[in-house]
C-alpha cells in the first residue's frame, strides 16, 4: 500500500476523485496537474498515513520514511535541486490538506530546507541576498511556531527588539540575519533545537500537519461544520515558488466569480513581491487584480503584469469550465513565470451562491436539480439578511472593504474572550480586531459581525465570516486599534470596549452606536427564480408561524402558502391586551371571567381580521390558547404591586390568587385544552371572535378567508372530541347569524406523547393534524425547553447528544413517535391532512425527514420558509433518485 502520491510535470497518480485519499488540495493539484497547468511538482502524503499516525500513538506506517526519500530524490532529479544541496538547494512548502476543506484552521510551512548554509546558496543562485535571508526568517519563525508551538508573542518581542532603532520597516540583509538569530534564539530559550537537516526538518514538519487536524481549534470548527472527525488530513509537499523574488514576481488569490455577489466577473487580489501568506493573513492590504474588481487601473495586475494576466484569465476559465463551479485559485507569479498553488470550489456569500446557481442553468452548464441541490438551504435564511434603515440619522466614522454583506450592531469587543463574555450577558457583539486568525474562530461565531483595521477580501476575517454568513468590513484603514487600553479611534471619534457600533458588511461603512435596520425590502429575481424552481420540484409544502397580521404579509411574500400556527397567547402582549388577558386568568368566578373575556373579544376579533387580509384566500390554523401560566402572571414583588394597582386589587389578595395559581411545572400544568375545557367560555370566545371576523370579511368584502381551529395539548380523544363541540357549535351559530358560506376545518395539535400513541382514536374527530414537535420534544425525554440549558452543554461536549433536540429534530426518537402518529391517524381517517409547527419545521434534516415519511406540510418562522422551501425540493430530489 502506498501512502504516497505524486503530481507534477502533466502527470499524477491520483485526480479528483481521490479527495478522501489525498484530501481536497492533493486532489486539486493532481487534477491540475493532469490537466497540464503549471504545477509546481509535489506529493501528497495521504489521509491514510495521517489516520494511522492517530492510531498508533504518533507511529508512521512502515514504508512511510522509505517513500518519503524516494520522492524527495524523484524531486531532486526533476527539479536539477538538491535536498540540503550547498549549490542549487530544493526548498519545499509543506501544507495541510483535509477531505472537507477547513480554511485556516490547519498548519502550513513554508520554504522548508533552508538552515545556514543553503541561505547563503540560495542567496549566489538567485542573486538575490535579501530574498534569501527573507525565506530563513519567515521559515524559522513558522517552524517554531507549527511544529514548537511557540507562541507568536515571544517572536513578535524578539522581532521589536530587532527593528526598535532601525529607520526603516523594511529590514535590510544584515537586519534580516539579524531577526534569524533573534527567532532561533527564542527556539533554544525553549530548550528547543532548530533542526538544520531538511530531511529532519520534513519529518517533524509532517508530523506537525498531521497534528494540526486534532487541535482544539480544529476539532471546534469541525463540530460547528457538522464534519467528520475521523478522516485525518493529507500532506502536501511542494517544489517551492517564490512570489517575492523580485518586482517581477507576485501572489495573489483569485475566483472565477464574485465570491460576493456570485456576477460572473473575474474577480481577485494580488500582492507584488509578497509571499501568498501575506494575503491571506490579512498583514498586508492587497491590491485588485484587475478593474473589474474594483480598482484605480495603475494598481492592477492586468495593467502591471499584462502577460501574466493573460495566461491567468486564459487558466481560470478552463478551471471553471472544468469543475463545472466557481473556483477560488491561488497562484505566484516567479520572475514573469506563472504557477497554479490551488484551486477548489469558492466559498461564497449565500446571495453569491443562488446568483451563481441559477446563472449556470442559464449558461447550461447545469441542470436546475443541480442548481437547487448546490446551495445549503439553510443559507437561505441568510439571503434575507437586515440592511441598513436608509431614511435612520446615523454618524460614519470609518469606512472599510465590504467584505460580507448585511447589516449588524452590537457592542465592541476586542478579544474572542471578551466577546463570549458579553453575548453570556445576553448583549450583541461585534468583534473588532487588526486582523483575525483562527485563534478568533470561537469569538466570530457568536458576534453578530465582524469588523478588522487590515486585511483584504480573502483575509481570513472576510473568508470566514462570509462561510459563517455574518456581516464583515475589514482592511478599515480609518481605525487605529489599541488593545492594550481598550479601545479604537478613527478620524473623527474614540469607541471604547463596550461601546454600540453598526457595521454595512454591504457598503463598508462604520456607524457610532445603534443604527436602525430594515428586513431586506425585496429579495433578488435570481432568488425568486432559484424558489420558483425549488416549489417545482417540492412535495411538502410550506407554512409559515405567524400570530400578526405583518409577520403574515411577510410570510406570504417569502412564499408560505398558509399559516401553519398562529398562537393565540401571543396577541397579548400590548399593554391593554396583555391587562385583559391577565384579568381573565386571574378571574376567580365565571362572571369576572366573562367579563374580561368581553375586552378580550374585539381585540381578537380586529387581529384576526387583519391576519385574514393578508392570507386572502390561504388556510390560516388559528390555535386557541394554549399559556403556560407562569408566563403571563408576574413573579417579582415590584411587579405584583404595580399589577395589583392596575386591577385595583389589595396587594395581598392578588398574592393569594397568584398563590392558588401556582404550578410546579407550568409547562405540565393548568394550559392547552385542559384551561379550555375547565372554562369553556375562553374557548366559546376566540371561536366567536374568529368567526366574526371571518363572516364578516366573507360578507363584506371579496377576501376569501379559510379558517382552521386547532386545539392545543390535547392527549386523548374525549378532550378533543368536547372541544370540537364547542367550536361547531359556535361557529355554526355565528355562519348563520351572518348567512354567509363558510369552510371551515378543526384539527388538534399532537404534541403529547399519548397523543401520538392514541392517534387513531383522536383522528376521528380531527380534519388535521400538526404534530408540535417543540413539546412532543420537551414531553417525550422529558426534558424541559427552559432549563435544558444548565446540562445540555455538558451533554454535547461528552457526545450523550449529537445536538439539541429542541433545535434540530430527533428522527431517531421523536420521529418514531410522528411517524407512528401520522399511519395510525391516517388510517381512522383517510382524509386526515398531517403537519408539523414546531421549530422543526424549519430545520432542513428533519423536512427531508417528513417529506420521507409522506407528511403534507411543515409550518415554520417567516425568515424560514425559504430555507423550508428549498430544503423540501432538496428533500424531493434525493428521495427520488
Ligand atoms: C409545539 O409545542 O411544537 C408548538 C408549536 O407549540 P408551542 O411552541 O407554542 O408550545
Ligand atoms: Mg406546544
Amino acid at each position: 500500500m502506498s501512502f504516497i502520491y505524486h503530481f507534477g510535470a502533466g502527470k499524477a497518480e491520483g485526480s479528483a476523485a481521490d479527495k478522501a485519499l489525498l484530501g481536497g488540495k492533493g486532489a486539486g493539484l493532481a487534477e491540475m496537474s493532469r490537466l497540464g497547468l503549471p504545477v509546481p511538482p509535489g506529493f501528497t502524503v495521504t489521509t491514510e498515513a495521517c489516520q494511522h499516525y492517530f492510531k498508533f500513538g504518533g507511529e508512521w506506517p512502515d514504508n512511510l520514511e522509505a517513500d518519503i526519500g524516494h520522492a524527495v530524490t524523484q524531486f531532486e532529479t526533476l527539479t536539477k535541486k538538491g535536498f540540503g544541496s550547498r549549490q542549487n538547494p530544493l526548498l519545499v512548502s509543506v501544507r495541510s490538506g483535509a477531505p472537507v476543506s477547513m480554511p485556516g484552521m490547519m498548519d502550513t510551512i513554508l520554504n522548508l530546507g533552508l538552515n545556514d548554509e543553503t541561505v547563503e546558496a540560495i542567496a549566489t543562485h538567485t542573486g538575490h541576498v535579501r530574498f534569501a535571508w527573507d525565506a530563513y526568517r519567515r521559515f524559522v519563525r513558522m517552524f517554531g511556531d507549527v511544529v514548537f508551538n511557540i507562541s507568536h508573542n515571544k517572536f513578535a518581542r524578539a522581532e521589536d527588539l530587532i527593528r526598535q532603532g532601525r529607520e526603516t520597516d523594511e529590514l535590510d540583509v544584515d537586519g534580516l540575519k539579524a531577526l534569524v538569530s533573534a527567532y532561533k534564539k527564542v527556539i533554544e530559550d525553549e530548550r528547543l533545537t532548530f533542526p538544520s537537516d531538511p530531511h529532519e526538518q520534513l519529518r517533524l514538519a509532517i508530523n506537525a500537519v498531521f497534528q494540526s487536524f486534532n487541535t482544539p481549534r480544529a476539532r471546534y470548527h469541525r463540530k460547528a461544520q457538522g464534519i467528520p472527525d475521523d478522516t485525518g488530513t493529507a500532506v502536501n509537499i511542494q517544489t517551492m515558488v517564490f512570489g517575492n523574488m523580485d518586482e517581477q514576481s507576485a501572489t495573489g488569490v483569485c475566483f472565477t466569480r464574485d465570491p460576493k455577489s456570485g456576477q460572473k466577473i473575474f474577480f481577485g487580489e494580488w500582492l507584488p513581491n509578497a509571499q501568498g501568506e501575506d494575503v491571506v493573513a490579512g498583514t498586508h492590504t492587497p491590491l485588485p487584480l484587475n478593474t473589474l474588481s474594483g480598482g484605480n487601473a495603475e494598481d492592477c495586475l492586468e495593467h502591471q503584469m499584462p502577460e501574466a494576466y493573460a495566461q491567468l484569465n486564459d487558466l481560470q476559465l478552463r478551471l471553471e469550465e472544468h469543475y463545472g463551479d466557481m473556483q477560488d485559485i491561488e497562484f505566484t507569479i516567479e520572475r514573469g513565470e506563472l504557477f497554479i498553488l490551488q484551486t477548489r470550489t469558492g466559498k461564497r456569500t449565500p446571495a453569491a451562491a443562488i446568483q451563481i446557481a441559477v446563472d449556470m442553468v442559464n449558461e447550461g452548464v447545469i441542470t436546475k436539480e443541480a442548481a437547487l441541490m448546490r446551495v445549503e438551504a439553510t443559507s437561505l435564511e441568510l439571503v434575507m439578511r437586515p440592511v441598513i434603515d436608509p431614511s435612520a440619522p446615523k454618524n460614519c466614522i470609518a469606512k472599510g472593504l465590504d467584505a460580507s454583506p448585511g447589516a449588524a450592531c452590537g457592542r465592541v469587543a476586542f478579544s474572542s474572550e471578551a466577546a463570549q463574555e458579553m453575548v453570556e450577558h445576553g448583549d450583541p457583539v461585534i468583534l473588532v480586531r487588526l486582523e483575525t486568525s483562527p485563534e478568533d474562530i470561537q469569538g466570530m461565531t457568536v458576534s453578530e459581525g465582524i469588523l478588522t483595521a487590515q486585511g483584504g477580501q480573502t483575509s481570513h476575517a472576510a473568508v470566514v465570516a462570509r462561510g459563517m454568513g455574518k456581516p464583515c468590513v475589514v482592511g478599515c484603514t480609518d481605525l487605529l486599534v489599541d488593545y492594550g487600553r481598550g479601545l479604537f479611534y478613527t478620524g473623527s471619534s474614540v469607541v471604547k470596549a463596550g461601546d454600540y457600533i453598526t457595521i454595512n458588511g454591504t457598503d463598508g461603512s462604520v456607524y457610532e452606536g445603534k443604527v436602525p435596520t430594515l428586513p431586506p425590502a425585496t429579495s433578488s429575481e435570481s432568488v425568486q427564480t432559484f424558489l420558483k424552481w425549488a416549489d417545482e420540484f417540492a412535495v411538502l409544502k410550506v407554512r409559515a408561524n405567524a400570530d400578526n397580521a405583518s409577520d403574515a404579509a411577510r410570510a406570504r411574500s417569502l412564499g408560505a402558502i398558509g399559516i401553519g400556527l398562529c398562537r393565540t397567547e401571543h396577541m397579548f402582549f400590548q399593554a391593554d391586551a396583555l391587562r385583559a388577558m391577565r384579568q381573565m386568568l386571574l378571574a376567580r368566578d365565571e362572571h369576572s371571567r366573562q367579563r374580561a373575556l368581553q375586552l378580550i373579544l374585539p381585540i381578537q376579533r380586529e387581529e384576526f381580521k387583519h391576519i385574514f387580509e393578508s392570507m386572502n384566500g390561504l388556510p390560516v390554523t388559528i390555535r386557541l390558547l394554549d399559556p403556560p401560566l407562569h408566563e403571563f402572571l408576574p413573579k417579582r414583588p415590584e411587579d405584583i404591586s404595580a399589577l395589583a394597582q392596575d386591577l385595583g386589587l389589595r396587594d395581598g389578595a392578588l398574592k393569594e390568587r397568584l398563590g392558588q395559581l401556582h404550578e410546579i411545572n407550568p409547562m405540565m400544568g393548568h394550559r392547552g385544552c385542559r384551561l379550555g375545557l375547565t372554562n369553556p367560555e375562553i374557548y366559546a370566545t376566540q371561536v366567536r371572535a374568529i368567526f366574526e371576523a371571518a363572516c364578516q370579511l366573507t360578507r363584506d368584502s371579496d377576501i376569501t378567508v379559510i379558517p382552521e381551529v386547532m386545539i392545543p395539548l390535547v392527549a386523548n380523544a374525549p378532550e378533543l372530541e368536547r372541544c370540537r363541540q364547542t367550536v361547531v357549535n359556535m361557529a355554526e351559530h355565528i355562519i348563520s347569524q351572518y348567512n354567509v358560506s363558510l369552510d371551515y376545518k378543526v384539527g388538534t395539535m399532537i404534541e403529547v406523547p399519548r397523543a401520538a400513541l392514541k392517534a387513531g382514536s383522536i383522528a376521528q374527530h380531527a380534519d388535521f393534524f400538526s404534530f408540535g414537535t417543540n413539546d412532543l420534544t420537551q414531553l417525550s425525554y422529558g426534558f424541559s425547553r427552559d432549563d435544558i440549558g444548565k446540562f445540555l452543554p455538558f451533554y454535547l461536549a461528552e457526545g450523550i447528544l449529537p445536538d439539541n433536540p429542541l433545535a434540530q429534530f430527533d428522527i431517531d426518537g421523536v420521529g418514531e413517535l410522528v411517524e407512528f402518529g401520522t399511519s395510525r391517524g391516517r388510517h381512522s381517517n383517510a382524509r386526515l391532512k398531517v403537519g408539523v409547527c414546531g421549530e422543526h419545521g424549519g430545520d432542513p434534516k428533519g423536512i427531508a425527514f417528513f417529506h420521507n415519511i409522506g407528511l403534507d406540510y411543515v409550518s415554520c418562522s417567516p425568515f424560514r420558509v425559504p430555507v423550508a422551501r428549498l430544503a423540501a425540493a432538496q428533500a424531493a430530489l434525493t428521495h427520488s433518485a
